[in-house]
């Protein structure tokens, strides 16, 4: 072994070892929320990453900056097999995938470098003009940071340059070792067509270096960017929602009789889930969720980025802590981002932060509308709104924090069954003179109608919806459907409660309508 060699397998095995070390803490701060299984319907999760994750279907919405995404995540797909080749050759110089390979697939994977390599540049290059000239709007706000971002960038370009400069420099070293497949790298090459082998060579030795401690340095440095999800995305895509069909906005379930249970809904990161945290280290800053949220657009001060990146911050404010990890000259680089009270320097402080108040605000969660439109949006399958709602069901069930307008919905749906202070005695009075029976008077006359026609809060009560409601009845009579209504042992099905966080006044009322429901 060469003292070349020698010198780079210290650096590797100090690289990945300090890459290990820094994986093991993240895996162990997500490993603070609470368990959940997400390992059913494996096929579904897998059709997730080859759509979501590899085909990047929800990046490419965005045609511009999606392909430009896309090209760069692709090139990184293909450039990882490259990389492994030349970490190989570090450590053993004479090792080269023509050896291992069938020439066939040699040659297009030989060919696949080159050109990603360009690719990804070009994508880099437009990635810089976009963020520096062209200042998309979801890409500012939330007191975001660039200068992640645009280091990313460099480096990423760094890494192309230089393996496209190695190639370059061993086409005038070592002619023969590069097959015609390596055209972009033999032009590049022109350039230097003057310089004597050696000096080729020990250009070619100088550029592989440096692509090689980038791409080390590449591996240590995404613990601590929001680039992070380099790593994270497939993984989390994989363990993101599968959204069955009539599942899709279902909210998560509680049990509000476990044994043992203190805590209801949550208030700092523990109380969430291990994958809300993988959220946490997956989201890209990328703005999406955003720009599609109506509460944001109309002015209101929620910002589901802002959820999700506050909510990576706070664990990595308290994680060190509570996991008794002393690399804290880590943490304030990893707090980065935006908002939030980042940046507390004594324990006791710390732990007297929390999630709720100190990084996300009551304010920012009863602007919320439940509208989903930044779970659809987010390309890496992150759930901002089930953070959003577990935060609001500690408000309510653990700390009686509402905002007065909800007050009287509250008490109207557990007094009248309905958000609004209609008596329940007036639900049926739009089917009045309609000869329409209740499901009981037809059980009454020992007939089982076919149809149950649910009405719905609306529907009983509003003057709109109640002639909708006419109409609709009068197309059931003329179709001569046999149906009937609940009438009176109807209510709400308390979603707007649910929604608002009283999962107890929900499931209360939720309970009594399956009763009824049984009943027929
Ligand atoms: S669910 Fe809430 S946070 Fe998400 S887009 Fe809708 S209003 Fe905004
Ligand atoms: S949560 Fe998703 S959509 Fe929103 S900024 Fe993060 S990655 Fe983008």
């Amino acid at each position: 072994m060469t003292a070349e060699n020698a010198l780079f397998v210290a650096i590797l095995t100090l690289a990945a070892g300090f890459f290990a070390l820094n994986v093991q803490r993240l895996v162990h701060y997500v490993r603070l929320g609470f368990p959940e299984p997400r390992h059913d319907r494996p096929a579904a999760r897998l059709w997730n990453v080859l759509t979501v994750g590899i085909a990047q279907t929800k990046i490419l919405r965005d045609p511009v900056a999606g392909l430009m995404h896309a090209t760069i995540f692709w090139g990184f797909m293909v450039l990882t097999a490259g990389t492994v080749e030349i970490l190989v050759q570090g450590v053993f110089p004479a090792f080269g995938f023509d050896d291992v390979l069938p020439h066939a697939l040699f040659v297009p994977y030989s060919l696949s470098q080159d050109v990603f390599a360009v690719f990804v540049l070009g994508a880099v290059g437009f990635a810089f003009f976009r963020r520096l000239v062209l200042h998309p709007k979801r890409l500012e706000g939330d007191d975001l940071e660039h200068w992640d971002a645009l280091f990313i960038l460099g480096m990423i370009a760094g890494l192309m340059v230089t393996l496209l400069l190695s190639g370059a420099f061993l086409g005038v070293a070592r002619p023969v070792l590069l097959g015609p497949e390596k055209f972009i790298t033999r032009g590049l090459g022109t350039a230097f067509a003057g310089m004597s082998p050696e000096a080729a060579w020990t250009g070619f030795r100088a550029s592989w270096w440096a692509h090689a401690l980038l791409i080390l340095f590449f591996l240590n440095y995404l613990p601590y960017s929001k680039h992070l999800h380099v790593f994270t995305s497939l993984i989390n895509v994989f363990f993101s929602n599968t959204n069955w069909k009539g599942e899709r906005a279902t909210m998560r379930a509680m049990d509000l009789e476990a044994e043992g249970v203190e805590q209801f809904g949550a208030a700092d990161v523990e109380h969430l889930s291990w994958k809300n945290l993988l959220d946490g280290y997956t989201c890209t800053e990328c703005g999406r969720c955003t720009a599609a949220c109506p509460a944001n657009i109309t002015g209101k001060v929620l910002s589901p980025r802002k959820i999700v990146v506050n909510t990576r911050q706070r664990l990595m404010e308290k994680a060190p802590v509570v996991t008794n990890d002393h690399m804290d000259f880590s943490r304030s680089r990893l707090v980065h981002g935006e908002g939030g009270d980042a940046g507390t320097t004594t324990t006791a402080a710390v732990l007297e932060n929390r999630l709720l108040d100190n990084y996300i605000t009551e304010e920012e969660l009863w602007a919320c509308t439940s509208c989903r439109a930044c779970v659809q949006e987010c390309p890496v399958s992150i759930d901002q709104l089930d953070v959003i709602n577990q935060l609001r069901r500690n408000l309510v069930l653990m700390e009686s924090r509402f905002p007065e307008e909800v007050q009287p919905a509250f008490e109207s749906l557990e007094r009248n069954g309905s958000p609004w202070a209609f008596s329940p005695t007036d639900r049926a009075a739009w089917a009045e003179g309609m000869s329409i029976p209740t499901m009981a008077e037809a059980l009454e006359q020992g007939r089982r109608p076919d149809v149950l026609f649910w009405v719905g809060c609306m529907g009983s009560f509003d003057d709109r919806a109640k002639k909708i409601t006419v109409a609709f009845a009068r197309i059931l009579k003329a179709a001569k459907i046999d149906f009937a209504i609940l009438g009176q042992e109807e209510h709400c099905h308390v979603d707007p409660a649910r929604r608002l966080g009283n999962e107890y006044l929900y499931q209360m009322l939720a309970k009594d309508t399956i009763g009824t429901l049984d009943r027929y």
